[in-house]
């Protein structure tokens, strides 16, 4: 005689129910608020560098903080390409290209864990939809036609971005990153957000409300950054992995999965969305029906994924720093002939 879904619940929560101790359950949120908390203190060192050559003050006492660089991915991806085809390490903006490729290694390991364990644009979107269900009791979605044909977007931005890249030669990389306007493209992205004009003020807010009522709007739809790490994480030998004779029926892992993944029913998790953020697993109440696990099924927790992603973030930082690749070589007479016109410098052609 068939068990019914009532029986098999009641059955597999006495003798097998599991709880994720609460020190776990914390460790994402703690990574994302001290990577965000990072990235505050960056851009405050790096606007009070800035201002220092705008207003001539009599000595430059503010470094330029070069993890400044994680916000210029596309000269990342320059650089990348001209180190892979010379082998040579890229003397302006290099640290964007040590960032693009540990976050490229990190999803490669830890599926998109850059996107749910530190982006700190995925953290704002994580905090405003959590505001949203906490607001209205819950999310919501797109019908899936439009949910479908807008994840695309974020591949198309992609590949216009790749296409770039692609067509530019090393000499067209290098001339471009040269160029007074490639010396202080991070200026230049400084200015935006400080004098943000009408148009990109109502589109910023437009993606802030948009992401209040629809979970991870931007990652989910728009973030070519977040594309690439998800194409990488094709790759990953981890993956979510569901047993289904353990399995109860309960659904808690759906429900959790920030990217609306079908978890209770799939067998294996490999899509390019699922962001390593562990949440499923944290959920599940029933002892071995769900993990991420490696190579022969072997079980990688949430402290592991974490000290990874840890690991290969500092590993990075300090062998960049420690060999003299941290740092764009740029002297601060050549920030002080640019940046007080940094208007003036128009994007190469
Ligand atoms: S499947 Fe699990 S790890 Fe992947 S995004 Fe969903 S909740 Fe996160
Ligand atoms: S795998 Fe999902 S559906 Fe199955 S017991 Fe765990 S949370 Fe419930």
């Amino acid at each position: 005689m068939a068990t019914t879904p009532v029986a098999k619940i009641r059955t597999k929560k006495i003798l097998e129910r599991r709880r994720v101790p609460a020190a776990v359950r914390r460790l994402r949120p703690v990574f994302q608020i001290a990577f965000l908390a990072l990235n505050v203190w960056i851009a405050a060192q790096f606007y009070f560098f800035v201002r220092q050559f705008e207003v001539g003050a009599p000595a430059y006492t503010v470094s330029r903080p070069p993890g400044v660089e994680g916000w210029l991915p596309i000269a990342g991806l320059m650089n990348l390409k001209a180190f892979l085809l010379t082998g040579s390490i890229p003397e302006i903006h290099p640290a964007t290209m040590f960032l693009l490729g540990t976050f490229l290694i990190m999803s490669l390991l830890f599926r998109k864990a850059f996107c749910s364990w530190l982006c700190p644009v995925g953290t704002l979107s994580e905090w405003l939809w959590k505001a949203g269900r906490n607001l209205f009791g819950r999310n919501f979605s797109l019908p899936r036609w439009l949910d479908v044909g807008l994840r695309g977007l974020k591949y198309i931005l992609l590949a216009l971005v790749g296409y770039v890249v692609a067509a530019m030669s090393v000499e067209g990389i290098r001339a471009f990153l040269d160029s007074p306007y490639g010396i202080i493209a991070d200026v230049k992205m400084l200015n935006f957000f400080r004098h943000l004009g009408v148009t990109a003020a109502v589109v910023l807010a437009i993606l802030a409300i948009a992401s209040v009522f629809v979970q991870n709007f931007w990652c989910r739809y728009l973030c070519p950054y977040g594309a690439l790490m998800g194409l990488a994480a094709l790759a990953s030998p981890l993956r979510i992995r569901r047993d289904a004779a353990l399995c109860i029926d309960c659904a808690k892992c759906a429900k959790a999965c920030p990217s609306h993944l079908p978890v209770d029913v799939l067998i294996q998790i490999r899509t390019a969305e699922c962001l390593g953020c562990m949440e499923c697993v944290n959920v599940c109440p029933a002892e071995g029906a769900l993990d991420m696990q490696a190579f022969g099924r072997r079980r990688v927790p949430s402290w592991a994924v974490a000290a990874g992603v840890a690991l290969l973030f500092v590993g990075m930082a300090a062998y960049a720093r420690i060999s003299g690749h941290w740092e764009s070589n740029v002297p601060n007479a050549v920030y002080e002939r640019l940046i007080p016109h940094a208007s003036e410098f128009e994007h190469p052609r």
